[in-house]
């Protein structure tokens, strides 16, 4: 049995109307029940015929995930969400609560192949792809709980880049306007630079945000960070730019700030010298600075303030665009980088 949530408005619309011989204005109605009104039982699309109910129930289920559990910070009341999959596997989702909006950061696959040195994602072997109806499953499950969800980060478990189709299924899937209705300016996909797939993802028209992960000016740097990448910190930015003009967005590079890797005065001037070097126009580019979070058994440490402020006070200076961002649920290892299994 399939899951409702891994299927597109255009399969839907087959089905309903080759399969089922139903009207086509079916579609909406049950994208409305499951995106809308966040209403997870067949039975009560009550405003679908009783014997349209039942057959849809033979064919489909709605939920495959298992919420094994859910940890909220008493610091900021981010809260972690923590899934089984149908085959046995573990992985989570975060739901960070903002003055001004409701934001979640989803996972795209189990394990990572990327292996970076700070992330205890990368500590996971990758075991597989999340499916669509998985991805999108998080979303909602959190959603219910909380309330509407402004802002998707894709930024849990997993690279998103190399879960491409689900990755694209599960985002149309989010902003029609018949369901979750989301601002395609609202959805982030954060990946280490899988440069064919960035370039893949600008010609996709979906006008969503990308943010890479870069944490260094030198390829040979950065390759301590990022274990197994076979692209250049140049190719990176050079289709991350290319997908920012195409978009109209902003690039936004994140890096984390690890106290004596990476948080010196010549590496904040390397970063600016390369992406002056790589973009005339520097106010396409947002930095955003994460002091890294602590993860047991890795020797690294966040800086000191008076050296993130510094860092962040030289981007500012060159004209750069330039945050830090603050840790959201480290008390439950929900922050950036903490997220394993
Ligand atoms: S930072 Fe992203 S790409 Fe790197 S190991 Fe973690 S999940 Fe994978």
């Amino acid at each position: 049995m399939i899951s409702l949530l891994g299927i597109s408005k255009e399969e839907l619309k087959d089905i309903v109307l080759n399969e089922f011989y139903e009207k086509s204005c079916r579609v909406t109605q049950i994208l409305k029940w499951l995106y809308e009104k966040k209403e997870f039982e067949i039975d009560k699309f009550t405003d679908l015929p009783k014997k349209f109910r039942e057959t849809l129930q033979q064919k489909f289920k709605i939920f495959t995930l298992d919420l094994v559990s859910k940890e909220k910070s008493n610091i900021d009341g981010t809260t972690k969400y923590s899934f089984k999959t149908y085959d046995g596997y573990n992985f989570s989702a975060v739901y960070i609560p903002k003055l001004s909006r409701n934001v979640v950061c989803l996972s795209t696959q189990i394990g990572c192949s990327i292996k970076c040195i700070f992330c205890n994602s990368g500590r996971v072997d990758f075991v597989r792809n999340l499916d669509c109806c998985e991805i999108t499953e998080q979303l909602l499950r959190i959603a219910k709980d909380v309330g509407k969800i402004d802002s998707v980060l894709f930024m849990g478990m997993g690279e998103p880049l190399l879960n491409y189709e689900n990755l694209i299924k599960s985002i149309k899937i989010f902003l029609y306007p018949e369901g979750l209705s989301m601002s395609k300016r609202k959805i982030t996909v954060s990946t280490v630079g899988v440069v064919p797939n960035i370039y893949k993802l600008a010609e996709e028209n979906l006008g969503i945000k990308l943010a890479i992960s870069l944490h260094s000016y030198d390829d040979n740097k950065r390759k301590k960070f990022v274990k197994n990448l076979k692209f250049s910190i140049k190719d990176i930015l050079e289709a991350g730019i290319f997908y920012a003009k195409r978009t109209k967005t902003k690039l936004t590079i994140e890096y984390v700030l690890i106290k004596d890797e990476n948080d010196k005065e010549e590496d904040v001037l390397g970063l600016i010298r390369l992406l002056k070097k790589l973009s005339k126009d520097i106010s396409i580019f947002k930095i955003n600075i994460i002091p890294y979070n602590f993860i047991e058994g890795i020797e690294f440490f966040s800086p000191t303030e008076e050296r993130i402020n510094n860092f962040k006070k030289i981007l500012i200076n060159n004209g750069f665009l330039a945050f830090i961002r603050k840790p959201h649920g480290s008390d439950i290892k929900a922050a950036c980088g903490q997220i394993g299994f």
